[in-house]
Protein backbone atom coordinates (compact mmCIF):
# COMPACT_ATOMS: atom_id res chain seq x y z
CA UNK A 1 0.00 0.00 0.00
CA UNK A 2 2.34 2.52 -1.02
CA UNK A 3 0.56 6.28 -0.94
CA UNK A 4 2.77 7.59 -3.70
CA UNK A 5 2.84 4.89 -6.43
CA UNK A 6 -1.10 5.29 -6.25
CA UNK A 7 -1.39 9.01 -6.49
CA UNK A 8 0.61 8.48 -9.46
CA UNK A 9 -2.11 6.39 -11.23
CA UNK A 10 -4.82 9.24 -10.00
CA UNK A 11 -2.90 11.36 -11.65
CA UNK A 12 -2.68 10.33 -14.73
CA UNK A 13 -5.50 11.45 -16.42
CA UNK A 14 -6.03 9.21 -19.31
CA UNK A 15 -7.03 6.99 -17.14
CA UNK A 16 -10.67 5.98 -18.03
CA UNK A 17 -12.12 4.42 -14.75
CA UNK A 18 -14.65 1.82 -15.36
CA UNK A 19 -15.91 2.97 -11.04
CA UNK A 20 -15.34 5.37 -8.92
CA UNK A 21 -16.05 4.87 -5.36
CA UNK A 22 -16.54 7.68 -3.00
CA UNK A 23 -16.18 6.68 0.69
CA UNK A 24 -13.44 4.85 2.43
CA UNK A 25 -15.70 2.92 5.13
CA UNK A 26 -16.79 -0.84 5.34
CA UNK A 27 -19.21 0.19 2.81
CA UNK A 28 -16.89 1.55 0.47
CA UNK A 29 -14.22 -0.69 0.44
CA UNK A 30 -16.31 -3.62 0.09
CA UNK A 31 -17.37 -2.11 -3.46
CA UNK A 32 -13.54 -1.29 -4.39
CA UNK A 33 -12.66 -5.09 -3.23
CA UNK A 34 -15.67 -6.56 -5.44
CA UNK A 35 -15.90 -4.42 -8.42
CA UNK A 36 -11.87 -5.15 -8.69
CA UNK A 37 -11.76 -8.38 -8.34
CA UNK A 38 -15.05 -8.72 -11.10
CA UNK A 39 -12.04 -6.81 -13.46
CA UNK A 40 -13.35 -3.58 -13.35
CA UNK A 41 -10.80 -0.33 -12.88
CA UNK A 42 -11.27 1.11 -9.67
CA UNK A 43 -10.81 3.68 -7.83
CA UNK A 44 -11.84 4.67 -4.56
CA UNK A 45 -11.15 7.96 -2.56
CA UNK A 46 -12.01 8.30 1.16
CA UNK A 47 -11.79 12.17 2.57
CA UNK A 48 -10.11 10.88 5.94
CA UNK A 49 -8.63 7.85 6.77
CA UNK A 50 -10.42 4.42 6.20
CA UNK A 51 -12.87 3.91 8.77
CA UNK A 52 -12.81 7.04 10.24
CA UNK A 53 -16.46 7.47 9.86
CA UNK A 54 -19.06 4.95 11.51
CA UNK A 55 -16.37 1.75 10.21
CA UNK A 56 -14.13 2.28 13.41
CA UNK A 57 -17.06 2.97 15.89
CA UNK A 58 -19.07 -0.08 15.57
CA UNK A 59 -20.40 -2.69 18.38
CA UNK A 60 -17.13 -4.49 16.96
CA UNK A 61 -19.58 -7.20 16.57
CA UNK A 62 -20.13 -9.43 13.10
CA UNK A 63 -23.69 -10.97 13.80
CA UNK A 64 -26.93 -12.08 12.78
CA UNK A 65 -28.50 -9.48 15.07
CA UNK A 66 -30.71 -10.96 17.74
CA UNK A 67 -32.67 -8.08 18.07
CA UNK A 68 -33.64 -7.81 14.86
CA UNK A 69 -35.46 -11.37 15.23
CA UNK A 70 -37.67 -9.33 17.76
CA UNK A 71 -38.37 -7.02 14.94
CA UNK A 72 -39.67 -9.72 12.98
CA UNK A 73 -36.66 -9.34 9.87
CA UNK A 74 -35.86 -12.94 9.50
CA UNK A 75 -34.68 -12.04 6.06
CA UNK A 76 -31.92 -9.61 7.45
CA UNK A 77 -31.26 -11.81 10.08
CA UNK A 78 -30.38 -15.01 7.67
CA UNK A 79 -28.15 -12.90 4.92
CA UNK A 80 -26.39 -11.49 8.31
CA UNK A 81 -25.83 -15.08 9.64
CA UNK A 82 -24.46 -15.81 6.37
CA UNK A 83 -22.21 -13.12 5.75
CA UNK A 84 -21.14 -14.04 10.00
CA UNK A 85 -20.21 -17.35 8.35
CA UNK A 86 -18.06 -16.01 5.39
CA UNK A 87 -16.36 -13.80 7.41
CA UNK A 88 -15.42 -16.44 9.93
CA UNK A 89 -14.24 -18.63 7.08
CA UNK A 90 -12.72 -15.55 4.35
CA UNK A 91 -10.52 -13.72 7.33
CA UNK A 92 -9.79 -16.31 10.34
CA UNK A 93 -6.96 -13.66 11.48
CA UNK A 94 -9.55 -10.83 12.19
CA UNK A 95 -12.72 -12.74 12.96
CA UNK A 96 -13.29 -14.69 15.41
CA UNK A 97 -16.42 -16.43 17.90
CA UNK A 98 -17.01 -15.04 21.12
CA UNK A 99 -19.27 -16.39 23.47
CA UNK A 100 -22.48 -14.53 24.81
CA UNK A 101 -24.79 -14.87 28.06
CA UNK A 102 -28.34 -13.60 28.18
CA UNK A 103 -28.51 -13.85 32.01
CA UNK A 104 -32.53 -14.85 32.98
CA UNK A 105 -33.44 -12.71 36.01
CA UNK A 106 -36.96 -13.40 35.80
CA UNK A 107 -38.31 -17.28 35.89
CA UNK A 108 -39.46 -17.21 32.28
CA UNK A 109 -36.41 -15.27 30.72
CA UNK A 110 -34.25 -18.64 30.15
CA UNK A 111 -37.30 -20.42 28.53
CA UNK A 112 -38.01 -16.93 26.35
CA UNK A 113 -34.68 -16.25 25.04
CA UNK A 114 -33.63 -20.51 24.67
CA UNK A 115 -36.29 -20.57 22.04
CA UNK A 116 -35.26 -17.08 20.35
CA UNK A 117 -31.56 -18.04 20.37
CA UNK A 118 -32.34 -21.55 18.85
CA UNK A 119 -34.05 -19.83 15.87
CA UNK A 120 -30.69 -17.80 15.85
CA UNK A 121 -29.34 -21.32 15.02
CA UNK A 122 -31.37 -22.50 12.73
CA UNK A 123 -31.15 -19.85 10.94
CA UNK A 124 -27.35 -19.48 10.73
CA UNK A 125 -27.78 -23.63 9.32
CA UNK A 126 -24.22 -25.01 7.97
CA UNK A 127 -22.65 -22.05 9.04
CA UNK A 128 -23.31 -21.59 12.43
CA UNK A 129 -20.31 -21.71 15.70
CA UNK A 130 -22.14 -23.67 18.24
CA UNK A 131 -25.20 -24.54 19.54
CA UNK A 132 -27.04 -22.41 21.79
CA UNK A 133 -27.68 -23.98 25.36
CA UNK A 134 -29.15 -23.15 28.76
CA UNK A 135 -26.45 -22.36 31.87
CA UNK A 136 -27.20 -22.63 35.27
CA UNK A 137 -26.83 -20.00 38.05
CA UNK A 138 -23.29 -20.77 38.61
CA UNK A 139 -21.91 -21.71 35.18
CA UNK A 140 -23.43 -17.89 34.72
CA UNK A 141 -21.20 -16.78 36.94
CA UNK A 142 -18.38 -18.44 36.39
CA UNK A 143 -18.18 -17.15 32.72
CA UNK A 144 -18.44 -13.67 33.94
CA UNK A 145 -17.40 -13.33 37.77
CA UNK A 146 -18.97 -9.68 37.72
CA UNK A 147 -22.17 -10.62 37.28
CA UNK A 148 -24.86 -9.51 39.80
CA UNK A 149 -25.85 -12.65 41.88
CA UNK A 150 -28.78 -10.80 42.94
CA UNK A 151 -32.21 -12.94 41.40
CA UNK A 152 -29.78 -14.43 39.04
CA UNK A 153 -31.84 -17.33 38.02
CA UNK A 154 -29.24 -18.81 34.94
CA UNK A 155 -29.04 -18.21 31.84
CA UNK A 156 -28.91 -18.84 27.80
CA UNK A 157 -25.13 -18.95 26.12
CA UNK A 158 -25.18 -17.84 22.57
CA UNK A 159 -22.10 -17.87 19.83
CA UNK A 160 -22.02 -14.37 17.26
CA UNK A 161 -18.41 -13.20 15.59
CA UNK A 162 -16.34 -10.41 16.95
CA UNK A 163 -13.57 -8.25 14.96
CA UNK A 164 -11.77 -5.20 15.25
CA UNK A 165 -13.82 -2.96 12.97
CA UNK A 166 -10.65 -0.63 12.04
CA UNK A 167 -8.14 -3.60 11.22
CA UNK A 168 -10.72 -5.18 8.60
CA UNK A 169 -11.18 -1.59 7.14
CA UNK A 170 -7.17 -2.10 6.16
CA UNK A 171 -7.56 -5.92 5.26
CA UNK A 172 -9.65 -4.56 2.95
CA UNK A 173 -7.83 -1.79 1.33
CA UNK A 174 -5.23 -3.68 1.12
CA UNK A 175 -6.95 -6.89 -0.60
CA UNK A 176 -8.88 -4.19 -2.81
CA UNK A 177 -5.38 -2.98 -3.99
CA UNK A 178 -3.83 -6.79 -4.15
CA UNK A 179 -7.15 -6.87 -6.82
CA UNK A 180 -5.92 -4.02 -8.56
CA UNK A 181 -8.09 -0.81 -7.41
CA UNK A 182 -6.29 2.06 -6.56
CA UNK A 183 -7.40 3.09 -2.97
CA UNK A 184 -6.59 6.47 -1.17
CA UNK A 185 -7.17 7.75 1.89
CA UNK A 186 -7.51 11.68 2.96
CA UNK A 187 -8.67 12.64 -0.56
CA UNK A 188 -12.44 14.48 -0.65
CA UNK A 189 -14.27 14.47 -3.64
CA UNK A 190 -15.47 17.70 -4.13
CA UNK A 191 -17.12 18.00 -6.78
CA UNK A 192 -18.87 15.92 -9.86
CA UNK A 193 -18.14 16.22 -13.77
CA UNK A 194 -20.92 15.60 -16.18
CA UNK A 195 -20.94 14.80 -19.75
CA UNK A 196 -24.38 16.21 -20.84
CA UNK A 197 -26.74 14.50 -17.93
CA UNK A 198 -25.02 12.23 -17.15
CA UNK A 199 -21.98 12.17 -14.41
CA UNK A 200 -18.72 11.42 -16.34
CA UNK A 201 -16.45 11.86 -12.79
CA UNK A 202 -14.96 13.35 -10.00
CA UNK A 203 -12.81 16.45 -8.61
CA UNK A 204 -10.93 15.77 -5.64
CA UNK A 205 -8.99 17.03 -3.27
CA UNK A 206 -5.76 15.82 -1.21
CA UNK A 207 -6.42 16.88 2.20
CA UNK A 208 -2.98 16.83 3.01
CA UNK A 209 -1.49 18.34 0.19
CA UNK A 210 -4.23 20.35 -0.92
CA UNK A 211 -3.34 19.38 -4.16
CA UNK A 212 -6.78 18.82 -6.68
CA UNK A 213 -6.98 15.86 -8.96
CA UNK A 214 -9.76 14.89 -12.01
CA UNK A 215 -10.62 11.30 -12.33
CA UNK A 216 -13.00 10.60 -15.32
CA UNK A 217 -14.97 7.42 -15.09
CA UNK A 218 -17.93 5.19 -16.16
CA UNK A 219 -19.95 4.93 -13.27
CA UNK A 220 -19.62 6.55 -9.20
CA UNK A 221 -20.73 4.97 -6.23
CA UNK A 222 -21.65 7.23 -3.25
CA UNK A 223 -20.72 5.02 -0.21
CA UNK A 224 -19.90 7.83 2.53
CA UNK A 225 -22.34 6.46 5.39
CA UNK A 226 -24.08 9.76 7.11
CA UNK A 227 -22.78 11.56 4.81
CA UNK A 228 -24.75 10.59 2.22
CA UNK A 229 -26.81 13.25 1.21
CA UNK A 230 -24.40 15.51 1.18
CA UNK A 231 -22.62 14.03 -1.82
CA UNK A 232 -26.31 13.18 -3.25
CA UNK A 233 -26.43 17.39 -3.53
CA UNK A 234 -22.81 17.67 -5.54
CA UNK A 235 -25.51 15.76 -8.18
CA UNK A 236 -28.72 17.05 -7.50
CA UNK A 237 -28.82 20.15 -4.70
CA UNK A 238 -32.32 20.55 -5.01
CA UNK A 239 -32.50 16.61 -3.95
CA UNK A 240 -34.61 15.48 -0.32
CA UNK A 241 -32.23 13.48 2.00
CA UNK A 242 -32.72 9.49 2.50
CA UNK A 243 -30.34 9.53 5.63
CA UNK A 244 -31.21 9.59 8.98
CA UNK A 245 -28.80 9.24 11.54
CA UNK A 246 -28.50 7.70 14.67
CA UNK A 247 -25.96 8.40 17.43
CA UNK A 248 -24.58 4.99 18.96
CA UNK A 249 -21.99 5.57 21.91
CA UNK A 250 -19.53 3.12 23.69
CA UNK A 251 -17.23 3.35 26.98
CA UNK A 252 -14.86 1.45 27.68
CA UNK A 253 -13.83 -0.18 31.08
CA UNK A 254 -11.17 -2.56 32.32
CA UNK A 255 -11.65 -6.09 31.52
CA UNK A 256 -12.19 -6.02 35.62
CA UNK A 257 -15.75 -4.97 34.95
CA UNK A 258 -16.45 -8.44 33.60
CA UNK A 259 -13.92 -10.56 34.90
CA UNK A 260 -14.29 -13.24 31.81
CA UNK A 261 -14.01 -13.71 28.34
CA UNK A 262 -17.64 -14.14 27.87
CA UNK A 263 -19.95 -10.77 27.20
CA UNK A 264 -23.31 -9.90 28.31
CA UNK A 265 -26.09 -9.33 26.08
CA UNK A 266 -28.91 -7.77 27.49
CA UNK A 267 -32.12 -7.97 24.69
CA UNK A 268 -33.98 -5.20 26.43
CA UNK A 269 -33.38 -2.78 29.01
CA UNK A 270 -36.35 -1.20 30.89
CA UNK A 271 -37.14 1.13 28.13
CA UNK A 272 -36.33 -1.22 25.37
CA UNK A 273 -32.39 -1.05 24.50
CA UNK A 274 -30.19 -3.61 23.75
CA UNK A 275 -26.80 -3.38 26.11
CA UNK A 276 -23.72 -4.99 25.64
CA UNK A 277 -20.94 -5.71 27.50
CA UNK A 278 -17.72 -7.44 25.29
CA UNK A 279 -14.64 -8.33 26.25
CA UNK A 280 -11.77 -6.49 23.59
CA UNK A 281 -8.15 -6.08 23.37
CA UNK A 282 -8.59 -6.48 27.40
CA UNK A 283 -10.71 -4.45 28.22
CA UNK A 284 -14.82 -4.22 28.12
CA UNK A 285 -16.45 -2.44 25.78
CA UNK A 286 -19.93 -1.25 27.07
CA UNK A 287 -22.46 -0.12 24.57
CA UNK A 288 -24.54 1.29 22.95
CA UNK A 289 -27.40 4.28 22.39
CA UNK A 290 -29.86 5.09 19.71
CA UNK A 291 -29.95 9.33 19.87
CA UNK A 292 -31.97 10.28 16.91
CA UNK A 293 -31.72 14.22 15.69
CA UNK A 294 -27.53 14.28 15.75
CA UNK A 295 -25.69 16.54 13.45
CA UNK A 296 -23.70 14.87 10.77
CA UNK A 297 -20.05 15.00 11.46
CA UNK A 298 -16.85 12.91 11.23
CA UNK A 299 -15.81 13.44 15.04
CA UNK A 300 -19.10 12.63 16.78
CA UNK A 301 -19.23 13.00 20.70
CA UNK A 302 -20.76 11.26 23.44
CA UNK A 303 -23.51 13.35 25.10
CA UNK A 304 -23.72 13.20 28.83
CA UNK A 305 -26.80 11.64 29.14
CA UNK A 306 -25.34 8.68 26.92
CA UNK A 307 -22.55 8.26 28.93
CA UNK A 308 -24.94 8.43 32.40
CA UNK A 309 -27.31 6.07 30.82
CA UNK A 310 -24.87 3.32 29.85
CA UNK A 311 -22.71 3.79 33.12
CA UNK A 312 -26.25 3.81 35.35
CA UNK A 313 -27.72 0.89 33.39
CA UNK A 314 -23.95 -1.40 33.70
CA UNK A 315 -24.08 -1.03 37.28
CA UNK A 316 -27.82 -2.66 37.27
CA UNK A 317 -26.35 -5.83 36.11
CA UNK A 318 -22.44 -5.28 37.30
CA UNK A 319 -21.54 -6.42 40.98
CA UNK A 320 -18.58 -3.92 40.60
CA UNK A 321 -20.43 -1.32 39.22
CA UNK A 322 -18.28 1.22 37.27
CA UNK A 323 -18.54 4.96 37.72
CA UNK A 324 -17.35 7.77 35.52
CA UNK A 325 -13.96 7.32 37.03
CA UNK A 326 -13.88 4.01 35.49
CA UNK A 327 -14.39 5.18 31.92
CA UNK A 328 -10.78 4.66 30.03
CA UNK A 329 -12.40 6.19 26.82
CA UNK A 330 -15.53 6.36 24.92
CA UNK A 331 -16.81 6.82 21.40
CA UNK A 332 -19.63 7.55 18.91
CA UNK A 333 -20.80 6.55 15.86
CA UNK A 334 -23.60 7.62 13.79
CA UNK A 335 -25.65 5.04 11.93
CA UNK A 336 -26.55 5.73 8.38
CA UNK A 337 -30.06 4.64 8.76
CA UNK A 338 -32.33 4.94 5.64
CA UNK A 339 -35.55 7.17 6.66
CA UNK A 340 -38.49 4.72 6.22
CA UNK A 341 -40.76 5.94 3.57
CA UNK A 342 -43.61 5.86 6.48
CA UNK A 343 -43.12 6.83 10.53
CA UNK A 344 -40.92 4.17 12.01
CA UNK A 345 -41.00 5.49 15.41
CA UNK A 346 -37.60 5.30 17.13
CA UNK A 347 -34.66 5.16 15.20
CA UNK A 348 -33.95 1.87 17.19
CA UNK A 349 -36.87 0.59 14.90
CA UNK A 350 -35.66 1.65 11.52
CA UNK A 351 -34.49 -1.33 9.40
CA UNK A 352 -30.54 -2.49 9.19
CA UNK A 353 -31.21 -3.50 5.91
CA UNK A 354 -29.26 -1.82 3.07
CA UNK A 355 -30.86 0.36 -0.06
CA UNK A 356 -29.86 1.46 -3.37
CA UNK A 357 -30.76 4.61 -4.79
CA UNK A 358 -29.74 5.80 -8.73
CA UNK A 359 -30.16 9.26 -9.72
CA UNK A 360 -31.32 10.37 -13.14
CA UNK A 361 -27.40 11.28 -13.74
CA UNK A 362 -26.37 7.89 -12.95
CA UNK A 363 -24.94 8.37 -9.27
CA UNK A 364 -25.40 5.47 -7.43
CA UNK A 365 -25.36 5.69 -3.71
CA UNK A 366 -25.85 2.80 -1.13
CA UNK A 367 -26.81 3.60 2.29
CA UNK A 368 -28.12 1.49 5.53
CA UNK A 369 -26.76 -1.84 6.26
CA UNK A 370 -24.60 -3.55 8.68
CA UNK A 371 -20.79 -4.12 8.97
CA UNK A 372 -21.65 -7.70 8.80
CA UNK A 373 -23.43 -7.54 5.35
CA UNK A 374 -20.63 -4.99 4.14
CA UNK A 375 -19.96 -7.84 1.35
CA UNK A 376 -23.40 -8.61 0.25
CA UNK A 377 -23.81 -4.61 -0.30
CA UNK A 378 -21.32 -4.11 -2.16
CA UNK A 379 -22.37 -7.40 -4.15
CA UNK A 380 -26.20 -5.31 -5.26
CA UNK A 381 -23.81 -2.56 -5.20
CA UNK A 382 -21.47 -3.17 -7.97
CA UNK A 383 -24.13 -5.45 -9.97
CA UNK A 384 -26.33 -2.19 -10.35
CA UNK A 385 -23.58 -0.13 -10.80
CA UNK A 386 -22.31 -2.16 -13.94
CA UNK A 387 -25.72 -1.90 -15.55
CA UNK A 388 -25.71 1.83 -15.00
CA UNK A 389 -22.09 2.44 -16.17
CA UNK A 390 -22.47 -0.30 -18.96
CA UNK A 391 -19.58 -2.47 -18.15
CA UNK A 392 -19.03 -5.56 -19.14
CA UNK A 393 -21.42 -8.61 -17.03
CA UNK A 394 -19.47 -10.24 -14.73
CA UNK A 395 -20.14 -12.32 -11.55
CA UNK A 396 -19.75 -11.55 -8.00
CA UNK A 397 -16.65 -13.03 -6.74
CA UNK A 398 -15.94 -12.29 -3.29
CA UNK A 399 -18.12 -15.19 -1.54
CA UNK A 400 -14.87 -17.34 -1.08
CA UNK A 401 -12.23 -14.31 -1.36
CA UNK A 402 -9.83 -14.47 1.32
CA UNK A 403 -8.88 -11.51 3.09
CA UNK A 404 -5.77 -9.86 3.56
CA UNK A 405 -4.68 -9.20 7.05
CA UNK A 406 -1.48 -7.37 8.20
CA UNK A 407 1.62 -9.34 8.27
CA UNK A 408 4.16 -9.33 11.42
CA UNK A 409 5.55 -5.66 11.22
CA UNK A 410 9.32 -7.93 11.20
CA UNK A 411 8.19 -8.98 7.77
CA UNK A 412 6.83 -6.32 6.21
CA UNK A 413 10.09 -3.91 7.48
CA UNK A 414 12.92 -6.78 6.46
CA UNK A 415 14.78 -5.79 9.51
CA UNK A 416 13.49 -3.99 13.23
CA UNK A 417 16.04 -1.51 14.87
CA UNK A 418 16.21 -2.64 18.42
CA UNK A 419 14.71 0.65 19.88
CA UNK A 420 11.25 -0.02 17.43
CA UNK A 421 11.06 -3.62 19.87
CA UNK A 422 9.77 -0.98 22.79
CA UNK A 423 5.94 -0.63 23.34
CA UNK A 424 3.98 2.18 22.34
CA UNK A 425 2.35 1.50 26.19
CA UNK A 426 3.00 -0.63 28.53
CA UNK A 427 -0.38 -1.95 29.00
CA UNK A 428 -0.85 -2.58 25.33
CA UNK A 429 0.59 -5.03 22.56
CA UNK A 430 1.56 -2.25 19.77
CA UNK A 431 5.43 -1.15 19.62
CA UNK A 432 7.01 1.18 17.67
CA UNK A 433 8.07 -1.24 14.96
CA UNK A 434 4.22 -1.61 13.74
CA UNK A 435 3.95 2.50 13.91
CA UNK A 436 6.48 2.43 11.57
CA UNK A 437 4.93 -0.62 9.33
CA UNK A 438 1.53 1.49 9.40
CA UNK A 439 3.06 4.31 8.05
CA UNK A 440 5.20 2.66 5.65
CA UNK A 441 2.83 0.01 4.28
CA UNK A 442 -0.99 0.71 5.57
CA UNK A 443 -1.04 4.41 4.66
CA UNK A 444 -1.18 5.73 8.09
CA UNK A 445 -0.74 9.56 7.51
CA UNK A 446 -1.57 11.36 11.35
CA UNK A 447 -1.31 10.12 14.63
CA UNK A 448 -4.59 9.46 14.76
CA UNK A 449 -4.72 6.79 12.02
CA UNK A 450 -2.03 5.53 14.30
CA UNK A 451 -3.23 5.95 17.60
CA UNK A 452 -7.58 5.23 16.49
CA UNK A 453 -7.34 2.84 13.75
CA UNK A 454 -3.56 0.95 13.36
CA UNK A 455 -3.49 0.66 16.32
CA UNK A 456 -6.50 0.91 18.94
CA UNK A 457 -5.04 2.95 21.68
CA UNK A 458 -7.22 6.03 21.75
CA UNK A 459 -10.46 3.65 21.18
CA UNK A 460 -9.17 1.55 24.78
CA UNK A 461 -7.30 4.31 26.47
CA UNK A 462 -7.62 7.95 26.30
CA UNK A 463 -5.01 8.77 28.54
CA UNK A 464 -2.26 6.19 27.31
CA UNK A 465 -3.00 7.36 23.76
CA UNK A 466 -2.35 11.14 24.89
CA UNK A 467 1.18 9.74 26.67
CA UNK A 468 2.58 8.14 23.10
CA UNK A 469 1.32 10.61 20.85
CA UNK A 470 4.74 12.97 20.77
CA UNK A 471 6.71 9.59 20.51
CA UNK A 472 4.19 9.18 17.20
CA UNK A 473 4.26 12.22 15.59
CA UNK A 474 7.88 11.93 16.09
CA UNK A 475 8.56 8.79 14.03
CA UNK A 476 5.79 10.28 11.49
CA UNK A 477 8.04 13.36 11.12
CA UNK A 478 10.98 11.21 10.36
CA UNK A 479 9.60 9.18 7.86
CA UNK A 480 8.26 11.61 5.87
CA UNK A 481 11.96 12.89 5.47
C1 LIG B 1 -22.76 2.60 17.54
C2 LIG B 1 -22.77 1.67 16.36
C3 LIG B 1 -22.55 0.31 16.56
C4 LIG B 1 -22.55 -0.55 15.48
N1 LIG B 1 -22.26 -1.85 15.70
C5 LIG B 1 -22.26 -2.71 14.67
C6 LIG B 1 -21.88 -4.06 14.88
O1 LIG B 1 -21.48 -4.45 15.98
N2 LIG B 1 -21.93 -4.89 13.82
C7 LIG B 1 -22.35 -4.49 12.58
O2 LIG B 1 -22.42 -5.32 11.69
N3 LIG B 1 -22.65 -3.20 12.34
C8 LIG B 1 -22.60 -2.30 13.35
N4 LIG B 1 -22.88 -0.99 13.13
C9 LIG B 1 -23.17 -0.54 11.77
C10 LIG B 1 -21.90 -0.33 10.96
O3 LIG B 1 -20.86 0.18 11.76
C11 LIG B 1 -22.20 0.62 9.81
O4 LIG B 1 -23.33 0.17 9.10
C12 LIG B 1 -21.03 0.72 8.84
O5 LIG B 1 -19.83 0.95 9.51
C13 LIG B 1 -21.30 1.84 7.85
O6 LIG B 1 -20.20 1.89 6.95
P1 LIG B 1 -20.19 2.92 5.76
O7 LIG B 1 -18.99 2.60 4.95
O8 LIG B 1 -21.50 2.91 5.07
O9 LIG B 1 -20.06 4.34 6.46
P2 LIG B 1 -18.71 5.02 7.04
O10 LIG B 1 -17.89 4.07 7.78
O11 LIG B 1 -19.15 6.25 7.78
O12 LIG B 1 -17.91 5.42 5.74
C14 LIG B 1 -18.30 6.50 4.92
C15 LIG B 1 -17.01 7.21 4.54
O13 LIG B 1 -17.26 8.16 3.53
C16 LIG B 1 -16.30 9.18 3.68
N5 LIG B 1 -16.72 10.36 2.92
C17 LIG B 1 -17.76 11.17 3.17
N6 LIG B 1 -17.82 12.17 2.26
C18 LIG B 1 -16.77 11.99 1.42
C19 LIG B 1 -16.29 12.71 0.28
N7 LIG B 1 -16.90 13.81 -0.17
N8 LIG B 1 -15.18 12.25 -0.34
C20 LIG B 1 -14.54 11.13 0.09
N9 LIG B 1 -14.96 10.43 1.17
C21 LIG B 1 -16.07 10.85 1.82
C22 LIG B 1 -16.28 9.41 5.19
O14 LIG B 1 -15.11 10.06 5.60
C23 LIG B 1 -16.41 7.99 5.72
O15 LIG B 1 -15.16 7.40 6.05
C24 LIG B 1 -22.84 -0.08 14.18
C25 LIG B 1 -23.03 1.29 13.98
C26 LIG B 1 -22.99 2.16 15.06
C27 LIG B 1 -23.15 3.62 14.84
Amino acid sequence: MNRADLFERLADTATDWDVIVIGGGATGLGVAVDAATRGYRTLLLEQADFGQGTSSRSTKLVHGGVRYLRNGEIGLVRDSLRERGRLLKNAPNLVGALPFVVPGFRWYERAYYGIGLTLYDVLAGKLGIDKTRHLSRDAVLERIPNLTSDGLHGGTLYWDGQFDDARLCVALARTAIQQGATVLNHVKVTELLRKGDRLSGVVAVDQLSGKEYRAEGKVIVNATGVFSDAVRKLDRPEGGDIIEPSQGIHLVLDREFLGGDTAIMIPKTDDGRVLFAIPWHDRVVLGTTDTPNVPVELEPRPQEDEIDYLVEHAGRYLAKAPTHDDIRATFAGLRPLVRPKSDAGSTAAISRDHSLFVSDSGLVTIAGGKWTTYRKMAEDTVGRAAQVGGLPTQPCRTADLPLLDRPAAETELGEIEPAWREKLDPAFPWRIADVVAAVRHEMACTADDVLSRRTRLSFLDEAAAARAKPRVEEILERERT
